[in-house]
């Protein structure tokens, strides 16, 4: 029998989420998730939440001893400089992600015991790491320099990385092919919108700028962190606001954004609101939709030519109003949305663009496990 599935593990701070896709037909035959690790009411750590993975999948007569079963393609957050492709894991490749750690403190830990609890059950089958900031990594360096001392910055390894590059990477293929051209041809700008949310600019396939740094908390609004400030809040807030470097790191990560504006992190309950007049919920939106204008308006600077501009992840996908406040007023930069079709609610990418925009708009609802696969097969078949 040819094994033609692979096992996609996403172990993330609090939950483990995983798919069985098989490559051969597309079929995704189980999908699951193991919630509120290390809280009460749930399993106790990581370890125990990838048994419960494997118990799922060996109940449904699909476990980890499957002959189908190609590899494991495992969601890896940070690859520091070094990891800038899909990566087979052995020991040295686990030491060096563990070196990473420091730049993700909360991310990476989980995901080396996903690969660690996974090699431990199948010993003998490939196990491959695929990076978040992998996609990022075509950035040029004078965009991902921050300008501070170079010899600072090149000893604690501080430069712009990017993340949701697994999003990134699919949406701007996706978009190409919905423009029925080959990725090389075109300049896409990217909007992945989530509860965390970023955006890059890619050329001809390529990623060239994006708008996550050292840490995913630069960049656009999102549903807890605050994006772009001025570093000098932090020193404003520790020497004269009384408040600990874990108080304002837990603060910009945590208690900012949409949250930290109105008290929702959810674009559905903002809508809501203002839909009521709500003033704080309002103004939520307004900042979130005036940092992304700036973020598009900023990276058509970069690309000189755009040819698309995608909409991806929960709001990117289901806001029609978050698209049409990001693209309202934008015809000199030649985009033009189509009201109608951008109300229509669907679940397949699409265009929302007017005929005559120069530029596509386009919701195209991202896959990452369908990315990670894609790759991790790839990866181990040569192909
Ligand atoms: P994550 O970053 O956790 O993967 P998602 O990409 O699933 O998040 O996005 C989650 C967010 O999507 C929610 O917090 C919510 O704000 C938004 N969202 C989901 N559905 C809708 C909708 N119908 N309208 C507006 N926003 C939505």
């Amino acid at each position: 029998m040819t094994a033609t599935r692979v096992l996609v593990l996403n172990s993330g701070s609090s939950s483990v989420k995983y798919q069985l896709i098989d490559m051969a037909d597309g079929s995704r035959p189980a999908a699951g998730i193991v919630e509120h690790i290390g809280e009460r009411g749930g399993v106790a750590d990581h370890a125990e939440a990838l048994g419960v993975v494997a118990d799922e999948l060996a109940a449904r007569g699909l476990g980890l001893d499957s002959p189908e079963l190609a590899a494991v393609g495992h969601r890896v957050v940070h690859g520091g400089t070094r990891f800038t492709e899909p990566t087979l894991v052995d020991d040295a490749v686990l030491a060096a992600v563990e070196e990473l750690v420091p730049l993700a403190p909360l991310h990476n830990p989980a995901n080396i015991t996903g690969i660690r609890v996974a090699r431990a059950l199948r010993p003998d089958l490939p196990q491959v790491a695929v990076f978040d900031t992998a996609f990022h990594s075509t950035v040029p360096e004078h965009a991902y320099r921050y300008a501070i001392d170079r010899e600072t910055a090149d000893a604690h390894q501080v430069r712009r990385y990017g993340f949701h590059g697994t999003s990134h990477a699919y949406v701007s293929r996706a978009t190409a092919g919905l423009l029925g051209k080959d990725p090389a041809e075109v300049n896409v700008i990217v909007l992945h919108l989530g509860n965390g949310a970023s955006a890059s600019a890619v050329r001809g396939g390529r990623c060239v700028e994006t708008s996550m740094g050292l840490t995913p908390l630069e960049g656009l609004v999102m549903g807890t962190r605050s994006g772009d400030v001025d570093p000098a809040v932090v020193f404003h807030l520790t020497r004269t606001g009384g408040m600990s470097v874990d108080d304002v790191d837990a603060l910009l990560n945590k208690r900012s954004g949409l949250l930290g504006l109105c008290g929702d992190n959810d674009m559905r309950e903002i809508g809501r609101r203002m839909a009521e007049g709500d003033e704080s919920a309002q103004l939520a939106f307004d900042v979130y939709v005036h940092r992304l204008r700036k973020y598009v308006g900023a990276y058509t600077a970069v690309l000189g030519r755009v040819d698309a501009i995608a909409f991806t992840a929960g709001v990117g996908e289901n806001s029609p109003a978050v698209r049409e406040a990001a693209t309202r007023g934008l015809e000199a930069l030649g985009i033009e949305l189509d009201g109608v079709r951008n109300a229509v609610r669907a679940s397949s990418a699409r265009l929302v663009s007017a005929k005559s925009s120069k530029v596509a708009v386009a919701v195209v609802p991202t896959d990452e496990e369908q990315e990670i696969a894609r790759q991790t097969y790839a990866l181990v078949t040569g192909r």
